[in-house]
């Protein structure tokens, strides 16, 4: 057979421990056979980024910006521990967390749903998708303990030192206080990569605010989305058929809960990280969680939305045998490839990845799962694989299709 030809090349992020091992089996056995992959190659393991000084985490996003499309492996988020552990220069920021910087993205992430492995809320048919807005709120707030009677007031002071208060409160014993902001920019792209991933993805967009509680603050990110939306993609919706729907947060959730699935959820920073952990916990296992940074102007990083599993690598160092789930990998490789296809008009390529996907739910659907989806599963006789036999045997059924 022959392979599949790419044109232009994907940016490929490896990462570290278990993924990295993950990251080659799935090269080696469900692509390299098939397709003659082009990839910009940048070694995101911890080892490399402590050697440049984090400098290929910055030259992998700026081959992003270049190339459009990335695939990334989970990477190793150093802390005090793992600063000893790895003798690192530094203790270096989180390699998604420049990454999203750099690229001004919004993270979408959404389970991956197979037969056998039914979410929690018997309703919810199809994934839904979580977009988190990433930046300010609660996450960059200035906050005081108050310890006895005073005034506390908010006060912006503009370039020409002109004055604006507000009190905030009287207090009459001791309290708290919180500061947080937003910047009208950020809040702009948030609402154009969710337009955008919702047109690319041919699905509803609903985003919820608390804007009757606050009247100023929320209400803005509603009027933002309200006014991008009838400016630029209403008629594209349209003709798309699909709908964007603005309701409040606490009516949200309780229409996601009812829903069938099938639609993009927009979240404030703080929702987004509540809800993201409780809609994937729903779907079942972290390990069938994909996760996609999208910038507004339509760039295109896939990983899977777990870490690095870090037990279960230490396992592998022992010789012990690992049973650990590649699916949210191996769909980071099938989401950037099908990108990869749609920008170059490469049909063989986009074909590929709807093949390998389909291949692996199948594998699954037939019986044969890692362990942490046998732990979960409502199908009867099944098989537990290890690591790499669960990938040959998506091979196996890959190539009866
Ligand atoms: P984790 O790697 O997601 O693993 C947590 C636990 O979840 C695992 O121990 C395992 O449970 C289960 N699990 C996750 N993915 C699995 C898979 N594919 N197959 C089977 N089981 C899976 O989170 P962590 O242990 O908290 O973090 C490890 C490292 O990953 C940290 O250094 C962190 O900084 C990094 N991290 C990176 C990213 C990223 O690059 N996007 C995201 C999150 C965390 P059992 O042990 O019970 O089997
Ligand atoms: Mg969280």
């Amino acid at each position: 057979m022959e392979k599949i030809k790419m044109t232009t090349p994907l940016v490929e992020m490896d990462g570290d421990e278990m993924t990295r091992i993950l990251w080659k089996m799935i090269k080696d056995e469900l692509l390299l056979p098939y397709i003659d992959l082009k990839t910009e190659y940048y070694d995101l393991g911890l080892v490399k980024r402590n050697e440049t000084n984090d400098q290929v985490t910055i030259d992998s996003a700026n081959a992003t910006k270049k190339y459009g499309v990335a695939v990334k492996c989970a990477t190793i988020t150093p802390n005090a521990a793992r600063v000893e552990e790895c003798n690192l220069k530094e203790m270096w920021k989180s390699p998604n967390g420049t990454i999203r910087a750099m690229l001004d993205g919004t993270v979408f992430r959404a389970p991956i749903i197979v037969k056998g492995i039914e979410p929690c809320v018997k309703n919810w048919e199809k994934p839904i998708t979580l977009a988190r807005h990433a930046y300010g709120d609660v996450y960059k707030n200035t906050e005081m303990k108050i310890d006895g009677p005073g005034k506390a007031e908010l006060v912006f002071t503009d370039e020409n030192g002109v004055e604006t208060r507000a009190t905030i409160q009287e207090f009459k014993g001791p309290g708290i206080i919180q500061g947080i902001h937003n910047i009208d920019k950020s809040i702009e792209s948030f609402a154009r990569a969710c337009f955008n991933y919702a047109l690319d993805t041919k699905q509803e967009l609903w985003f919820a605010t608390k804007d009757t509680i606050s009247k100023k603050y929320d209400h803005n990110f509603k009027d933002i989305f309200a006014e991008i939306f009838e400016k630029e993609y209403k008629e594209k919706f349209d003709a798309a058929g699909i709908t964007y729907f603005y309701t409040l947060i606490d009516d949200a959730v309780a229409r996601v809960m009812k829903s069938k699935g099938g639609f993009i959820w927009a979240c404030k920073n703080y929702d987004g990280d509540v809800m993201s952990d409780m809609v994937s916990s729903a779907f079942g296992s972290l390990a069938m969680m994909t996760s996609v940074l999208v910038s507004p102007d339509g760039i295109y990083e896939y990983e899977a939305a777990h870490g690095t599993v870090q037990r279960h690598y230490y396992k592998h160092l022992k010789g012990e045998e690992t049973s650990t789930n590649s699916v949210a990998t191996i769909f980071a490789w099938t989401g950037a490839l099908r990108k990869r296809g749609e920008l170059d008009g490469i049909k063989e390529l986009c074909d590929f990845a709807d093949k390998l996907e389909k291949a692996t739910i199948k594998t699954i659907e037939s019986g044969k799962m890692t362990k942490d989806l046998a732990l979960i599963t409502s199908l009867k006789d099944v098989t537990v694989l290890n690591s790499r036999d669960f990938i040959t045997e998506i091979k196996n059924t890959l190539d009866t299709l």
